[in-house]
C-alpha cells in the first residue's frame, strides 16, 4: 500500500471511530438498562446515568455491590438507591447528564455533516488528479490502474456514506430517546409520587412567578394552606396505608374542584398548596368551602373490609395577595390562617375578615 492509499484508508476509518465516541457514554447507559432488564422508568434512567457518569463513587460502587451480591438490580434497588443516593439534586444530575449526552449527540451530528463533506471533497480531488493524469497516460496500464484507483474511491466512498447515513439516523433516534427521558425526568422532578399533583418545587416555582405577575399587572391572586385534621389519629387507627389514600383522596377532589390555571401541591405530609390565580378572597372562600365539604363526604374503602373510612376533614387558611407582598409574606399569613382555623375548632376555613 503506497503511502497516499494508506493515508486515505486512515481518513476513511476516522470518521467511525469518532462516531462510536460520541455514541458511547450515552448508549453505555441504554444497554445497561436493557442488560439489567431494570423497569423503563425515569429512576432507573437516573440510577444508570449516574452509574456511567461516574461523578458520585457511591453510585458506582452500591450498583457494582449489589449486582455482585444479587446478580442484578431489582426495582426495589433502583428504589433504594434513588431514594439514598440520588436526592432531588441528582434529578438535576440526572437531567444534566442527559443534557450534556443531548450536545454530544448534536456535535456528533456535526462533525458527520462535516465528514461527508469532506469525503466527497476528498473523491473530488481524485477525480481532479485522474483527470490530469489522462493524457499522459500511455499505457493500457497506467489507464487501468486509474480506473482501478477510482473505483476503489468510489466505492470507500459510498461505503462511508453508507455508514454516515446509519449514523445520521442512530443520533436522530439517539436524541428523541433522550429528548423524552429529559422530558420524563423533569416532570418526575416537579410531582408528588404519592399523589401525582405537583411538588412542594413545582410549588415554590409557581408562587414565584405568580408573584411576580400579580405585582406587574395588579391582577389578583389567592393561595390557601391546608392541613388534614387529626390526621395523626388516622394513621394509628387505620394505619399508614389507609392515610395515604385518604392523602390521595384529597389530592383529587382538589385537582377535580380547580381549573386551568389553578394548581394544588402537595406541600409537606399532609399539607397542601392551592394558588389561585385571577381570583378575589370571596371566590376563593366560597370554592374552599366546596372542597372542604366535598372531602368531609366522602369515603376512602379500608383494604380488606367492606368498610369505607367517613368525616375525615380539613381546615384551611386563605389569603389575597396585597401590594408589596413577598411568597414568604403570602405562605406566613395563609399559615397563620390555617392555624386559627385549627384553634376555632378545625373543619374549617379562615381569611382576613372571614
Ligand atoms: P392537626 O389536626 O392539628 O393537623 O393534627 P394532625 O394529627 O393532623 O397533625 P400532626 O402534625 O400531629 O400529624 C401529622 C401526621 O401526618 C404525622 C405524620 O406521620 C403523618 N404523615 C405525614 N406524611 C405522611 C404520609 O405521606 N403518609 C401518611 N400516611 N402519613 C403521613
Ligand atoms: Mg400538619
Ligand atoms: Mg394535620
Amino acid at each position: 500500500m503506497d503511502a497516499a492509499v494508506a493515508q486515505r484508508t486512515e481518513a476513511s476509518a476516522a470518521p467511525a471511530m469518532g462516531l462510536k465516541k460520541v455514541f458511547r457514554n450515552a448508549q453505555k447507559a441504554f444497554d445497561l438498562i436493557q442488560k439489567h432488564r431494570t423497569p423503563p422508568d425515569p429512576k432507573t434512567y437516573a440510577v444508570w446515568y449516574a452509574y456511567v457518569d461516574g461523578t458520585d463513587p457511591r453510585v458506582v460502587t452500591r450498583v457494582d455491590e449489589t449486582i455482585a451480591q444479587t446478580g442484578g438490580l431489582s426495582p426495589f434497588d433502583i428504589d433504594a438507591i434513588f431514594r439514598e443516593l440520588l436526592t432531588e439534586e441528582t434529578g438535576v444530575s440526572a437531567r444534566h447528564t442527559i443534557g450534556l449526552a443531548i450536545e454530544k449527540e448534536i456535535a456528533g451530528v456535526l462533525k458527520i455533516i462535516e465528514t461527508g463533506v469532506q469525503n466527497s471533497d476528498d473523491f473530488g480531488a481524485s477525480l481532479d488528479k485522474a483527470r490530469q493524469e489522462l493524457p499522459n497516460s500511455v499505457s493500457g496500464d497506467d489507464i487501468a490502474k486509474l480506473v482501478s484507483n477510482l473505483m476503489e474511491d468510489n466505492k470507500r466512498m459510498a461505503e462511508t456514506t453508507r455508514e454516515l447515513n446509519q449514523g445520521l439516523m442512530d443520533s436522530r433516534k439517539q436524541i428523541a430517546t433522550l429528548n423524552k427521558e429529559l422530558e420524563e425526568v423533569q416532570t418526575q422532578c416537579l410531582r408528588d409520587p404519592l399523589t401525582s399533583i405537583s411538588n412542594r418545587r413545582a410549588f415554590d416555582e409557581r408562587l414565584e412567578r405568580e408573584v411576580r405577575a400579580a405585582a406587574e399587572t395588579g391582577e389578583k391572586l389567592c393561595l390557601a394552606l391546608a392541613d388534614i385534621d387529626h390526621f395523626k389519629n388516622v394513621n394509628d387507627t387505620y394505619g399508614h396505608q389507609i392515610g395515604d389514600a385518604v392523602l390521595q383522596q384529597f389530592a383529587s377532589i382538589v385537582t377535580q374542584n380547580i381549573k386551568g390555571q389553578d394548581m394544588v401541591a402537595r406541600y409537606g405530609g399532609e399539607e397542601f398548596a392551592i394558588i389561585l390565580p385571577e381570583t378575589d378572597l370571596f371566590s376563593a372562600y366560597n370554592l374552599l368551602v366546596k372542597i372542604k365539604y366535598n372531602f368531609k363526604s366522602s369515603e376512602t374503602p379500608i383494604d380488606g373490609t367492606l368498610k369505607t373510612l367517613k368525616d375525615v376533614t380539613a381546615s384551611f387558611g386563605l389569603v389575597r395577595y396585597e401590594p408589596g407582598m413577598t411568597t414568604r409574606d403570602m405562605i406566613e399569613q395563609a399559615d397563620h390562617f390555617l392555624y386559627e382555623a385549627k384553634h376555632a375548632g378545625r373543619d374549617r376555613v379562615k381569611a382576613k375578615g372571614f
